[in-house]
């Protein structure tokens, strides 16, 4: 049994979200995202690798399953639904329906609109295929089919934004999509139960960083932008049409009130009120604090904010603008045109800029300079450029704890760039000892999966099971050393404790008249079949060279041979009882007999510079046997004694 994943996008980058997990023979699309920094084909995921042979989406996939509105999550989906044809199931909450439809509307104007040959899907396309959308409730259990069962969890992202659960049979997972595990100005944080999981896919934007406090953060947001529009500059905010925008508005809003400001606020376009209206309905899917103050005044009624009008661009006077999109294209890049060579002038970068944008130049850009346009102008940059340092994603102490939490046996990540990756990857192998991988665009992995089994179990090894743990306790190896030169130092016994984790051993057996299973204890399987224990020992006498053995007190060699495994076997229970050494099934003694049976080797020189040492064990610890063995015919034991 193993769990199949194939990853189409997003695979070691932010962008086209989209990975085929197979499960017990269910194929489930996680996210249909479009990849904003591409202007081909390549925009898709290759959706030709999910059936190469047939071609029937319908028939390979059963179902599709949106995290939320953000394009790089649902961009592709119209495209795939009218254009490739796939017409099968297609899950999302309640709010990522209502709002896909204005983020779909607002790229397919910005990028095919008076493009006819580029044209992949129209208005009335994204209305098709939000049609055949079911829109789910949070943990609330869809059972897809007959064996595949999903359910979705609050990912504090955007509004709406959902980690999605799968199960089929035995084998879970969860798709995390993009997450925050810290509450914003409008949304809670992350929110999952404990669950059994084989695989955890999770996102990884900032996998390497870690944020302080979010209240100092929107403060000194707050600080910038004042100081800006006091001075009598414009403030552009280019940003999604969702999400970001009524975050920020909430904040600015707010603090409009509290310092009685008077300078306008600007939504960019008519969509984005409308976005506003959806988020007033939807309150139910904000934060505690949001519902809480809702009852006197919906946050979402912005008291200082009206929409913009294109003339606007010119006029003079400070303001505050919101603009479409964010990595600064379209409409934002061309106020960003007009307003970036004014000093006086400032450009907060909201979020994740993809590589080749305008937004990801301006990250590394120290105004006053120069930038180069898509058409290769040049642009003279004077103005301010700030950026956000809070963001709706979970930083890398969140994507830890969430893992933590979770502990699945195998994790995933995606959504993220490559070095950061492999560093988080060490560190959740290193700190959590959990399998993690970070493919590639097109890698497939197989994992494994569970499978459990149901089995009765007697009454004897149940008893055996609440039987006390008792676990010995080493003692230093160092104190019993050949290096201690005080032999009357005594030999010490370990100590023993109880354990809180109980171990018990017992066996599967299949019973053959009802093909039932059972764990049975040792003794009941051999009462059971009419048999006794054999048990195959194994023995060596070993020659140990020891000068002037006659004279020596058999003792002292004892206590070097037993600092020596110590040291040799730090992990092992090493014991020491009545001139007896046992390690294991290992048990090992001094020789006194003139002829053993089961002495092979020849003595060294003279019969006095030998002593020999009786071993025996069983067949389990051959290994260690003779590992014990080499260790004590390696024994230097001339130069201490002869000095
Ligand atoms: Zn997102
Ligand atoms: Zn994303
Ligand atoms: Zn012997």
């Amino acid at each position: 049994m193993a769990i199949e994943c194939l990853v189409l996008g997003a695979g070691q980058d932010v962008g086209k979200s989209c990975v085929i997990v197979k499960i017990n023979g269910k194929s489930i699309m996680f996210d249909c995202g479009i990849h904003t920094g591409y202007q081909d084909h390549r925009r898709y995921p290759d959706f030709s690798l999910i059936s190469a042979n047939s071609g029937d989406f319908t028939d390979s996939l059963s179902c599709i399953i949106i995290t939320h509105f953000h394009l790089d999550h649902i961009g592709a989906l119209p495209y795939f639904t009218q254009v490739c044809g796939y017409n099968g199931p297609i899950y999302m909450t309640y709010p990522t329906k209502a709002l896909a439809p204005i983020m779909l509307e607002d790229y397919r104007k910005l990028i095919f609109e008076g493009r006819e040959e580029e044209k992949q899907f129209s208005s009335e396309d994204i209305a098709e295929c939000m049609k055949k959308v079911t829109a789910v409730d949070l943990k609330q259990t869809i059972q897809v089919d007959k064996d595949l069962q999903i359910r979705a969890y609050y990912a504090g992202h955007v509004i709406g934004a959902a980690m999605f659960y799968a199960k089929v049979g035995d084998s879970a997972m969860v798709y995390t999509g993009d997450y925050n595990m810290t509450a914003d100005r409008h949304l809670g944080a992350a929110q999952i139960d404990r669950l059994q999981l084989d695989l955890v896919i999770t996102e990884s934007t900032y996998a390497t960083s870690y944020r302080d406090s979010k209240y100092v953060r929107e403060r000194e947001f707050l600080k910038v932008v004042h100081n800006c529009v006091a001075g009598g500059g414009k403030v552009l905010i280019p940003t999604f049409a969702l999400g970001r925008a009524q975050e920020l508005c909430m904040i600015l809003d707010d603090y409009w009130e509290k310092t009685n400001l008077k300078v306008p606020i600007y939504f960019s376009a008519g969509l984005t009120l409308q976005a506003n209206m959806y988020y007033k309905i939807l309150i139910n899917w904000t934060s505690q604090k949001v519902k809480d103050t809702y009852t006197t005044r919906n946050p979402f009624d912005f008291k200082n904010v009206c929409s913009f009008d294109r003339s606007l661009i010119h006029a003079p006077g400070p303001c505050v603008l919101f603009a479409t999109p964010a990595m600064i294209s379209g409409f934002s890049l061309d106020v960003f045109k007009l307003w970036a060579p004014d000093e006086r002038n400032l450009v907060t970068l909201t979020g994740y800029c993809g590589s080749g944008t305008i937004g990801r130049k301006l990250m590394v850009a120290k105004p006053p300079t120069r930038i180069t346009l898509d058409d290769n102008v040049q642009l003279d940059v004077r103005c301010q450029i700030y950026q956000l340092s809070f963001s709706p994603h979970t930083d890398a102490k969140g994507i830890m704890d969430l893992v933590k939490f979770l502990s699945p046996k195998h994790v995933i990540l995606v959504h993220g760039e490559k070095p950061k990756m492999v560093k988080l990857k060490e560190i959740i192998e290193s700190e959590l000892e959990i399998p993690c991988y970070h493919p590639a665009n097109h890698e497939t992995l197989h994992i494994p999966s569970t499978r459990r089994i149901e089995a009765s179990a007697s009454d004897a090894f149940l008893q055996s099971c609440l039987c006390p743990n008792f676990k010995f306790l080493k003692t230093d190896p160092r104190q019993d050393s050949e290096l201690d030169d005080d032999s009357n130092n005594k030999r010490k016994m370990p100590q023993l404790q109880v354990c809180e984790n109980r171990v018990a051993q017992g066996l599967l057996i299949t019973l053959q008249k009802n093909q039932s299973r059972k764990v049975v204890t040792e003794n009941e399987l051999i009462d059971t079949i009419g048999t006794e224990i054999h048990e195959e020992k194994f023995a060596y006498c070993c020659p140990i060279y020891f000068p002037n053995s006659e004279s020596r007190d058999i003792s002292s060699f004892h206590l070097i041979l037993f600092g020596k495994l110590s040291r040799e076997f730090p992990d092992l229970n090493i014991q020491d009882c009545e001139d007896v050494i046992r390690i294991q099934s290992f048990v090992g003694s001094f020789c006194s007999k003139a002829k053993c049976p089961y002495r092979t080797d020849v003595s060294f020189q003279s019969v006095l510079d030998t002593v020999h040492f009786c071993c025996a064990w069983s067949m389990g610890d051959e290994e260690l046997a003779w590992r014990v063995i080499s260790t004590m015919k390696n024994l230097k034991l001339s130069d201490r004694i002869e000095t």
